[in-house]
């Protein structure tokens, strides 16, 4: 019998809600399956970004004005190696970098990147199961008109200025899915697909063909949370990138990105004269707000959100 709710996770918006849904609920019936697409190497470092993320949130110590990163963060090693001629355009803070030297440590001695960070979870003290979607390699490239960049390299060194043609995930079509991954999709109580960024967060997950599979013959309720208000997201680039993906930037997009699996929508309440329009087939939609500016409407969202499974 399952017990256990499953969330598919990106950086930002989802630590937010799964801050509210591990107050919720035992943070153990919780899993997350979190995006890989996101992943780099710098200065030899194997960097997990959206792992890091939910787990410094899940350990109760991300950064969360910034969205990312530990809080009381400290850059020295960063002033440190720029004259040094290292690239310096991604912020890499001092404690931040014991996790990267501990996971490409662990990497090399030949754990997959599944076993780094159950032993990473086990050790920040989060009871959550945090699964990465592949220990394969599965790498978001964005096409820009000056060529192939990386996800990291469009999004932090670029401040996603250039204009984007079109979005890749390389390596996904090959990648597999651990079998934790699919058997937590399979025998979930219900699936959150949670307020991120459609294209480079959630996309690269449901690029990995098991894992849409699952998402497709799963018994379990699959409901998203929109992370877009009216015409904009809340945060970050997902308009220009759903745009590139021909996408319409709204509710309505959310929902086409993941109608074939999808049971359930929740949409902010000023969205609410949408219901009619997105409420097609058997599509549930569901109005609350949605916005997570603190803890206490993070728990209410999540309270919502098991509210429309049950
Ligand atoms: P990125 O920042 O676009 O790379 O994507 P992430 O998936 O890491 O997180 C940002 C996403 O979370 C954006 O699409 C935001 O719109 C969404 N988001 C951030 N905060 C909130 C919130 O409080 N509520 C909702 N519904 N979405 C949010």
């Amino acid at each position: 019998m399952a017990n256990h709710y499953t969330v598919l996770a990106g950086g930002t918006g989802a630590a937010k809600f799964l801050r509210g849904l591990t107050a919720v609920l035992p943070p153990e019936e919780v899993h997350v399956i979190v995006n890989v697409g996101d992943d780099t190497e710098m200065w030899g470092l194997h960097i997990s970004p959206d792992v890091d993320t939910i787990l410094y949130a899940l350990s109760g110590r991300l950064d969360a004005e910034r969205g990312w990163g530990l809080r009381n963060e400290t850059f020295r090693c960063l002033e440190a190696i720029k004259p040094l001629g290292m690239p310096s355009w991604f912020q890499l803070g001092d404690a931040d970098l014991a996790t990267h030297l501990t996971r490409t440590e662990l990497l090399r001695g030949g754990l997959t990147l599944g076993d780094v960070t159950e032993r990473l979870a086990l050790l920040f003290g989060v009871q959550a199961k945090v699964l990465p979607a592949s220990n394969d390699r599965v790498r978001t490239k964005i096409d820009t008109p000056e060529g192939l960049i990386s996800f990291q390299e469009f999004f932090v060194r670029d401040r996603w200025q250039p204009d984007v043609r079109s979005v890749i995930y390389s390596g996904a079509a090959e990648a597999r899915a651990p079998i934790s991954v699919v058997s937590s999709i399979r025998e979930a109580k219900a699936i959150f697909i949670a307020p991120s960024n459609p294209i480079t967060s959630i996309g690269p997950i449901l690029a990995v063909p098991a894992i849409r599979d699952a998402l497709r013959c799963t018994r379990a309720d699959i409901i998203a949370i929109s992370p877009i208000i009216g015409t904009a997201p809340v945060s970050g680039p997902a308009a220009k990138l759903m745009e590139a993906c021909g996408y319409e930037v709204s509710p309505a997009g959310v929902v086409r990105c993941y109608k074939d699996f999808l049971d359930d929508v929740i949409i902010h309440e000023t969205d609410a004269a949408l219901a009619a329009s997105i409420r097609y087939d058997t599509l549930g939609v569901h109005v609350t707000d949605i916005l997570m500016p603190d803890i206490e409407n993070a728990r209410r969202l999540a309270e919502f959100a098991l509210g429309v499974n049950g």
